[in-house]
């Protein structure tokens, strides 16, 4: 026999059962718990103010149509927002074309206009092409850093005031312990707050497990694919991923106590506004940098190099 709701007067049989708070929870309570969740982070992290132009950052994977879904849902009585999306081409090979489709599909259906740019028309090369150099660091590690320029210049450039990505409890969690295990601090206080030269971001599913965005995305019948980057299996970031996964299985809440630990830290870390460290001009494109040439222009500089006879 199925197992009823644990919410009070709730007979409906139960589709999830959350260990970490030891709920089970029919599909209706689901749904608004993963809700409440979003737009709990969605205020503590920036409020989201009259007349903003929010650009959704998406890839057609399950966690940012599932969000591009949900803040339709959410903000669907607020005439005065504008909602676009972006999506980045990094050039993968029967990956991206994939789930570049499954983009267009959501977006069509949920009548939000969709901008996609790509590694190759931006930078001139494609992931692919970065991973055929052999380069020592995980392409992971190039793409990250291309993508997140192309966001942030696309998102300035349309005049978007906010930019939403799809970053869900597990990919912070992961992010939090791959700081600690390389002792950065500065990363880990940038995780908070960024400076005011850029977008501001919000990263609404912060507090949701993937499983259950998963979940939220099947339960609200949007198609999700299951095909994975060919590329992921070789980032330090995929160990860890895994090395989480077990520690939660043993020790549910896991990662809730990481994010939570995180928090409370974080209060004593400087964020990068308080940092006192001067933010440069990239000699190269002009964007605010921590360097003399930011990160992207040196990717794009060493792939010139390497691809020129
Ligand atoms: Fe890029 Fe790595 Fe994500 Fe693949 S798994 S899309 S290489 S960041
Ligand atoms: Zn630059």
């Amino acid at each position: 026999m199925a197992i009823e709701c644990s919410k009070r007067k709730c007979p409906n049989p139960a589709i999830i059962h959350q260990k970490y708070s030891g709920l089970h929870l029919c599909e209706a309570h689901f749904v608004e718990d993963v809700e409440r969740k979003a737009k709990k982070e969605i205020r503590k992290q920036w409020l989201i103010e009259r007349g903003d132009k929010i650009a959704v950052a998406l890839s057609g994977g399950k966690d940012s149509s599932a969000l591009l879904y949900m803040l339709k849902k959410i903000f669907q009585p607020r005439s005065d927002l504008e909602f676009f999306a972006i999506a980045v081409d990094e050039g993968i090979k029967g990956f991206r074309s994939v789930t570049l489709k499954n983009a267009e599909k959501i977006a069509k259906e949920l009548e939000v206009e969709l901008r996609t740019f790509s590694f190759e028309r931006e930078f001139g090369f494609t992931l692919d092409e970065i991973a055929a150099e052999g380069f020592e660091q995980a392409p992971c590690t190039f793409c990250g850093v291309l993508r997140r320029k192309i966001i942030e210049t696309k998102a300035k450039e349309l005049g978007a005031t906010k930019v939403v990505t799809a970053h869900n409890l597990d990919d912070e969690v992961q992010t939090i312990l791959i700081n600690y295990i390389r002792g950065d601090i500065e990363r880990l206080g940038r995780l908070r707050g960024r400076r005011d030269e850029f977008v501001p971001r919000i990263k609404p599913l912060r507090g949701v497990p993937e499983k259950e965005v998963a979940l939220y995305a099947l339960v609200a019948g949007i198609a999700i694919s299951t095909i994975h980057c060919p590329y992921a299996a070789l980032s330090f970031r995929f160990t860890v991923k895994k090395m989480l996964n077990v520690f939660e299985k043993k020790h549910p809440g896991t990662k809730y106590s990481l994010l939570r630990g995180y928090e409370r830290l974080s209060e004593f870390l400087p964020t990068a506004q308080q940092s006192g460290r001067e933010l440069l001009r990239c000699e190269r494109c002009g964007a605010p940098s921590a360097s003399r040439i930011c990160k992207a222009c040196e990717i794009v500089e060493r792939m010139r190099s390497s691809l020129t006879p």
